[in-house]
């Protein structure tokens, strides 16, 4: 190490590129009082000028001092990010095995940490002025809503840290416990964040924000450049001081936090599919320990991990148990569609007798109906007549789907797409069926039976084009559209009190995947989307639809009984030592060469697997992963079983996470919730 004379600074910096590293520059000595952790420094990187974020300054490098290069300018007018945010960046890096550099893009949006610097500069850039709004008439809080506030706002009032779990079912008002637990973190000075699942930030849910606060700025992934750069920096500079938007938001860059508010949190939307694989619901728990504010998690259907830890006093439980008003909640018939297969000779597989009675009856009287089905397309794969074969992807090893719209044969995990043949590319004999539905054939077929009627759908195929999703669901909010088909995308936050119908068409899909957690989604999927009926004046009813109406994850769901299934569940997972018992991390290995990465993966897990077991863990694996290649690469997966994840992280931290050749890859999953 290079002890340099007392006078010289260097600093580490992150830069914004795919590298798992920080950069040591040094500073001129004309720099040295001006620049600080948090800002952003212009350097020369690779023969490019770019922008880099300070991390750390410091007396000494380990660069020889002919390599070293001297920052080229410092901007002062803004830190990127303050010493808290620092704390929680390093650990997420720690805790989720990513580089500090790559953490730090997630914190810092590449659009915002590139801002011209006029907008630094400019205190009062996009000043337009805030609604003259409407002050809204708030509820009369109920007994349950108004003890849960209460705890909340001790806690609030003390500024102190705790998390609290906000179980309440849907419809009983878990949203304006919000409200107003923000109004008090706001009248004691305090900043609050909001998130939500994507989906669920729906035009409806941002204005009852927006009238609610004159502050709030939205965060989410269809804002324009322009709108994104203002409300960070608004929120930077204190003129908004709530934010609501989707996973990223739990970086929202406020200084004086007083609660973070996650709703809907056993959602898997709040997990990066990406390095860093972080959960946004346990990152608001982290950062609301670290700058001592109250967390709230509300939920429905709470994650296993989040009620196992009331139980074990990590979280304090607070229970809405009744919907507002004391409305029921919707009943819900369970058909066997194996039945109405035979009933029907075979011809009805999609509906049943009974979902069509009671769809045409809701027509009839102008009542609003949603049918649910988590997939999209028309056909969900294409086999032949004759030899059985079904048409799968080129690169990835799952089934195309068939799309009427675009008439073409559609790979859902990359951009794949090929036409329907006439005859099978197999046995060059047999005619090619379509078999399987998904939501289009759903809309296809439903306009058959009932012409007259409005029939709309929403899923990701149809809100691709640009305000077509606010469209939709303006539509269906003023009862121009009879019937909503939809993916998940219409299961959640949807509040329309003309619904008092939910047809759930198959509820058993998702019981098929090879996945542990395939019961707890189904659980939940289940009781959200039944919860958007009924949630007016006037009755809801759901039908379900299934193959295995005997299956008790399917019956608690009907009766929409979380304890007993939480209870149920937790004993499968206590047996098997899965989670919340134990805690999984997924090694990840991808490669191009199915022989070289097979051989690669034994290689690795075996010396990987003597270091981890000294420091006491298990191991399920290595395996080929259920899917077994997307995107041209072939996949496997070693799961890592621990008590204490930080420990057994610090030693992944250490390894090298890609072979020599740099051909097979691995990537760290921690805490996963797909181990496809
Ligand atoms: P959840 O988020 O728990 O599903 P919401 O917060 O959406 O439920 O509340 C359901 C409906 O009840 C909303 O239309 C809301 O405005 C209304 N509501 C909430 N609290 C009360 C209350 N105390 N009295 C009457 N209506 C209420
Ligand atoms: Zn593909």
């Amino acid at each position: 190490m290079k002890r340099a004379s007392n006078k010289s600074v260097f600093i580490q910096v992150a830069v914004d590129r795919y590298v798992d590293k920080l950069f040591d520059y040094s500073v001129p000595l004309d720099m040295v009082d001006s620049v600080k952790i948090g800002m952003r420094v212009l350097i020369d990187f690779r023969r490019k000028k770019i922008y880099g974020l300070v991390i750390s300054k410091s007396n000494t490098t380990d660069v020889p001092s002919n390599k070293i290069k001297p920052i080229l300018s410092v901007d002062k007018e803004i830190l990127f990010f303050d010493k808290n945010m620092l704390k929680l960046g390093i650990w997420i890096s720690q805790y989720y095995c990513a580089p500090l550099g790559m953490v730090l893009k997630n914190i810092i949006p590449t659009q915002i940490r590139t801002l011209k610097k006029k907008f630094l500069n400019c205190e009062q850039e996009g000043e337009e002025k805030l609604d003259s709004y409407l002050p809204p008439v708030p509820h009369h809080l109920n007994k349950d809503q108004l003890d849960a506030l209460n705890e909340i706002l001790n806690t609030i009032n003390n500024r102190e840290y705790n998390t609290f779990l906000l179980y309440g079912v849907t419809g009983s008002g878990k949203t304006e416990v919000y409200l107003r637990s923000i109004e008090h973190a706001k009248a004691k000075g305090k900043q609050a964040i909001v998130i939500v699942p994507e989906i669920s930030l729906t035009p409806q849910m941002i204005e009852i924000f927006e009238t609610r606060f004159d502050d709030v700025a939205v965060f989410h992934s269809r804002l324009t450049p322009k709108k994104r750069r203002l409300y960070w920096l608004g929120m930077k500079r204190g003129k908004y001081n709530v934010v609501i938007g989707a996973r990223s938001a739990v970086f929202a860059p406020f200084e004086n936090l007083g609660l973070i508010i996650v709703d809907e949190e056993h959602e898997r939307t709040y997990k990066q599919g990406e390095i860093p694989f972080y959960n946004a619901r346990d990152v608001a728990v982290m950062r609301g320990k670290m700058s001592g504010a109250c967390v709230v998690l509300g939920s429905a259907t709470p994650s296993l991990e989040s009620y196992s830890n009331c139980e074990k006093g990590k979280y304090k439980l607070l229970e809405l148990p009744f919907r507002v008003d004391k409305k029921e909640l919707p009943k819900v018939e369970i058909i066997d569609m194996n039945h109405e297969i035979k009933k029907s000779k075979g011809k009805n597989a999609v509906f049943s007798a009974f979902l069509l009675e009671e769809i045409e009856k809701r027509i009839k009287i102008g009542e609003q109906c949603i049918l649910f089905l988590n997939r999209r397309g028309y056909s969900t794969f294409v086999c032949c007549k004759k030899c059985g074969f079904v048409m799968k992807c080129e690169h990835c090893s799952i089934a195309l789907t068939f799309h009427k719209s675009f008439s073409a044969l559609k790979c859902h995990r990359c951009d794949y797409s090929t036409n329907l043949p006439k005859v099978c590319p197999e046995c060059k004999d047999g005619e090619m069926k379509k078999a399987g539905t998904g939501t289009e054939k759903v809309e296809k077929q439903l306009k058959k039976i009932f012409p007259e009627a409005d029939i709309a759908r929403m899923d990701t195929d149809i809100t691709k084009k640009k305000g077509s999703y606010e469209e939709i669901l303006g539509n269906f909010r003023r009862g121009k559209i009879d019937v909503l088909v939809g993916t998940q995308m219409i299961a959640k936050g949807l509040d329309i009190s003309n619904v008092t119908l939910v047809g759930i068409i198959a509820a058993d899909i998702a019981l098929n995947l090879p996945d542990f957690r395939a019961g707890e989604y189904t659980f939940q999927l289940i009781t959200q989307v039944s919860g958007r009926a009924g949630r007016g004046a006037l009755k809801g009813n759901v039908i379900l639809q299934t193959f295995s109406p005997e299956l008790p994850v399917i019956n608690f769901a009907a009766k929409q009984d979380y304890i007993a299934f939480y209870k149920v569940e937790k004993e499968f997972r206590m047996e098997l030592k899965y989670p919340p018992q134990q805690r999984f991390i997924n090694i990840c290995f991808r490669g191009e060469n199915e022989v070289e990465l097979a051989r690669f993966v034994q290689n690795y897990c075996m010396k990987l697997k003597v270091i981890l077991s000294s420091a006491g863990a298990g191991f399920k694996g290595p395996i080929p992963s259920p899917i077994k290649k997307i995107n041209r690469f072939y996949r496997w997966n070693m799961i890592v079983m621990t008590k204490n994840i930080l420990s057994i992280a610090s030693i992944l931290n250490r390894c090298a996470f890609q072979d020599d050749s740099g051909r097979n890859q691995v990537v760290v999953d921690v805490d996963p919730l797909s181990l496809l």
